[in-house]
């Protein structure tokens, strides 16, 4: 047995040697036709991956940088951010560390973002940007777009709408352009399945204007610096090359897969997770309605010993999550997106009902 656990956490989730392989493919010069070739050719494979004509940017650090790059790029009047769990939360520090006006819907842990909330809050006028997560990865639950999108598009087409996709990008299906999204982000080490540190984000041309008038927006995260450079199929400064092709290597294994493939192998696993820990008797964290793809949160009303459990599963090659932060030992998550497939999953769970009650 491999002296690394095979990774069964929200992330960093698993990353199979094939791919790691991939990752030490000799570097290239990042200012050469060779990369420009497959730059061009990863944007093109993620622009269908995300149903969109928006330009796509790809970018060398963790996604939290992109929080504040939507927000850099965005907020003049004020933002309103919905709070469902750790990551909509931690995004909030980001607006008030950049002394922003703000304000917050907040929502009890386990619940989704509900438009109807949102259209009371933005109604006073008083916010030219909504910030949201779309796949709490601390709850595992995943927001209804579709509903957030008829009311953004029909009664605030002017305010900029920024999407948190870390652990939904890549394995939930997202229409961008239908859905009027104007800047979505994810980073790597969720769904895409490649290490953590390299982050992408889709950005509209409303975003890019607004962007234009800014003021104080810094250099680093400066969408007007990234659409001088990707227009050349480049980066503004030298990217994490490995994660080039890295990305190139996942997208292959997509397309081979197949999108709506790739969509429904998400929710299977999701529904299998579910139909286990119901058969369990254990409940789900998050709310009906809102159960997400690709990860699925179960509230421990069984009280099993999460951290006995932990132990008995390292010690048969697995690393397993037991519930975020004040959640530890009440809730825990079952991850299945990326590189996890049915198999995976089953193999996980059977081992995982064998240290239950030993
Ligand atoms: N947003 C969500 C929903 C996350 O789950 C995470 C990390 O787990 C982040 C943001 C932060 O991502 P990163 O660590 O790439 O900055």
């Amino acid at each position: 047995m491999s002296i690394y656990p095979k990774l069964f956490i929200p992330g960093p989730t698993h990353v199979p040697k094939s791919i790691m392989d991939i990752l030490s493919t000799p570097q290239i010069g990042h200012r050469t036709e060779e990369i420009s070739k497959l730059i061009e050719s990863i944007l093109l494979d993620i622009k269908a991956l995300l149903y969109t004509s928006n330009n796509i940017y790809l970018v060398s650090h963790a996604a939290t940088g992109l929080w504040e790059m939507g927000l850099r790029n965005s907020v003049q009047k004020g933002v309103l951010h919905c709070v469902n769990g750790a990551f909509s939360s931690k995004w909030v520090k980001v607006s008030e560390a950049c002394s922003y006006h703000y304000n917050v819907i907040d929502y009890e842990w386990g619940r989704g973002v509900k438009a109807q909330d949102i259209d009371k809050m933005l109604s006073t006028g008083d916010y030219d940007v909504l910030a949201m997560v779309h796949n709490e990865t601390s709850t595992g639950v995943m927001s209804n777009l579709e509903e957030i999108s008829e009311l953004m598009r029909t009664k605030y087409p002017d305010v900029i709408w920024l999407v948190d996709a870390v652990s939904s990008m890549a394995g939930i299906k997202i229409e961008i352009d239908k859905l009027g999204i104007d800047f979505i982000l994810s980073s790597t080490q969720k769904a895409w399945g490649l290490p953590a540190g390299f982050s992408i984000c889709s950005v509209s041309d409303k975003m890019a204007e607004r962007s234009k008038l800014m003021e104080n927006k810094g250099y680093f995260l400066d969408i007007e610096v990234y659409e001088k450079y990707f227009s050349k199929f480049q980066t503004p400064s030298t990217p994490s090359i490995p994660h080039l092709f890295g990305l190139r290597e996942v997208l292959n294994i997509i397309n081979k897969e197949g999108l709506n493939n790739r969509w429904d192998r998400h929710k299977e696993m999701r529904d299998y997770t579910i139909d286990w820990a119901i058969s369990q008797g254990q409940n789900l964290f998050s709310e009906e309605g809102c159960h997400s793809h690709t990860i699925t949160c179960i509230e421990n009303n069984q009280n099993w010993d999460m951290d006995k459990i932990y132990n008995k599963l390292l010690e048969r090659g697995y690393r397993m999550d037991r519930g975020y932060g004040n959640l530890r030992g009440k809730a825990f998550r079952i991850p299945h997106m990326g590189n996890i497939y049915m198999e995976d999953l089953k193999d996980f769970i059977s081992e995982f009902e064998k240290v239950i009650h030993v």
